[in-house]
């Protein structure tokens, strides 16, 4: 995995945002009239835009709040989940849309909208290849998520300028700093017309013929939103992009829209102690770890999906875990790009600040702050369950290595957090992307796409799932809108 930091991200798009101000054609700015109007430059807005200038629109605006584009897009981990790539097929890897459309519907234990799920599915390799074929990005390699290795690890912030740039090619109008706070609607059709939005303490009507799509992401910087849902995941870090205050969720809620989802707010697991950008995270328990609590004792299945791992970890005294490794696991570890910067420094003697090392595992222990006797009473339990081919967990998700014993000095402990990355349920849309009101029935002139709507994933997101989801609705959004327009 690349290292991305903020300051990075920020340069790489500062010229993004000048030209999108610049852009800002200030005779009409106050009153201006469009044949979509779209809420949000992240992945899902951008993508939007592309596709709906390719499909024929002529004016297209996209509005985004900060003074850069990109949102929790541009500094994700860059997974893109999708099946029956070039790729996986190159790799020998075994997939296919169904079993991925299974794999959603059995991971979210059925709770998702089957509507949603196969218009992602039908439309996600159509995505992919595009962002392939126009921006000319691929896929890096492939990680596990939900069984299959089918996590495209792609370079996010190379994608979403990619985006930015074509979008402004094709001659999308991209206003940064314009925050969309109000949604427009015709008194006697229902039919959301257009939006106004604020900059520089000055209000912006924009007028829309086709109507609305909200692309504005989640609210996982909304402490009191996600209190309102999730009383638990009031304290938990965040570590989404600044914009993401709910603003979409909002604006839609305020013209009747429907929520799906929000029962399952979930974080992810697991991080370094503060965490501030997706490379504090690790997998490491995908490749052996062992997870255990402040008793020193394991309490979980550390190869499910890390969703639900978090719920546990959430549960135990304090909120607090520690992952458990040995030397074998660390090399296991480093051959995946995804944790490979966090445990390089051990190969070069450096000890890093979030991580202990000892001769002996109840020397780590005792570093750790872990009672030593009850840890080693722990990993002996746990490597004796393996020699008796048992192993002490349920379904294997990842890699074959995973279950190897913790034998090897020398020994590490991390203690690990929970995060949230994203917030993944929303306003409740259907397979076109359209915004369905409180009983289903559709809400003319709004679609919403990405991390704004709920629906997709039931109960737990598999990893990939959100990148993907923002750029696939994005494009389903914007066809929709303008085939309607159209007709
Ligand atoms: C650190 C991190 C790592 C992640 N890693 C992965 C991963 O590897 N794979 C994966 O599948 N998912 C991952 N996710 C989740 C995934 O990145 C997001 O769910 C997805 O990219 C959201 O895309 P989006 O377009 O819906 O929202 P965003 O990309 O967040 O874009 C929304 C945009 O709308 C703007 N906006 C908000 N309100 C307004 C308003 N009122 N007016 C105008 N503009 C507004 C925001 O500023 C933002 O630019 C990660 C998230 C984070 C934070």
């Amino acid at each position: 995995m690349p290292s991305f930091n903020r300051r990075r991200i920020l340069a790489g798009f500062a010229g993004c945002a000048l030209e999108g101000v610049m852009g800002l054609p200030a005779a009409s700015a106050s009153e201006a009239a469009y044949d979509l109007v779209i809420v949000g430059a992240g992945g899902a807005g951008l993508t939007a835009a592309c596709i709906a200038l390719g499909a024929g629109a002529r004016r297209v605006a996209v509005l985004e709040s900060e003074p850069v584009v990109g949102g929790s897009s541009a500094i994700c981990g860059g997974l893109w989940a999708v099946s029956g790539t070039e790729l996986q097929r190159k790799l020998h890897i075994q997939d296919s849309d169904e079993r991925f459309y299974q794999d959603i519907l059995e991971i979210g234990q059925h709770r998702n909208s089957e509507e949603q799920v196969r218009a992602y599915i039908d439309n996600n390799r159509r995505q992919f290849n595009w962002v392939r074929s126009t921006l000319g990005i691929e896929a890096r390699t492939v990680v596990p998520g939900a069984g299959v290795e089918r996590a495209h690890a792609m370079n996010p912030r190379a994608l979403v300028a990619g985006l930015y740039r074509r979008a402004r090619s094709m001659g999308a109008d991209i206003f940064c700093s314009m925050r969309a706070g109000t949604l427009d609607q015709d008194r006697r059709s229902g039919r959301i017309c257009g939006c106004q939005a604020v900059k520089g303490g000055k209000i912006y009507n924009f007028k829309s013929r086709a109507g609305v799509v909200l692309a504005t992401g989640g609210f996982g910087r909304n402490r009191a939103m996600l209190a309102a849902f999730s009383p638990r995941m009031r304290f938990v870090s965040s570590i989404s992009a600044q914009g993401s205050r709910g603003d979409g969720l909002r604006m839609a809620r305020s013209v009747g829209a429907g929520l799906s989802d929000m029962q399952y707010l979930r974080g992810s697991y697991a991080f370094t102690l503060n965490p501030s950008t997706v490379d504090d995270m690790t997998l490491i328990s995908y490749y052996g770890a062992v997870i255990v609590n402040s008793d020193s004792h394991r309490f979980v299945d550390e190869s499910l999906p890390y969703q639900k791992i978090a719920d546990s970890v959430l549960m135990q005294t304090g909120g607090r875990s520690w992952l458990v490794f040995d030397e074998k696991i660390r090399k296991e570890a480093l051959a995946h790009p995804f944790d490979r910067h966090l445990w390089e420094p051990l190969s070069r003697g450096r000890v890093p600040s979030y991580v202990i090392r000892g001769r002996t595992l109840k020397e780590a222990a005792g570093a750790a702050g872990l009672d030593p006797v009850e840890l080693q009473k722990s990993i002996d339990a746990y490597n004796v369950s393996l020699k008796g081919g048992h192993p002490p967990r349920g379904k294997l998700s990842n890699a074959d290595p995973a279950l190897l014993p913790v034998a090897e000095p020398p020994f590490f402990i991390m203690p690990a957090t929970v995060c949230l990355l994203g917030t993944y349920c929303g306003v409740t849309i259907d397979g076109h992307a359209r915004v369905l009101d409180r009983k289903g029935h559709v809400i003319p002139g709004l679609w919403a796409a990405g991390e704004v709507t709920g629906g997709l994933h039931g109960t737990t997101f598999i990893m990939g799932t959100g990148f993907s989801k923002a750029q696939v609705f994005g494009r389903i959004a914007a066809l929709d809108a303008i085939a309607g327009a159209k007709s």
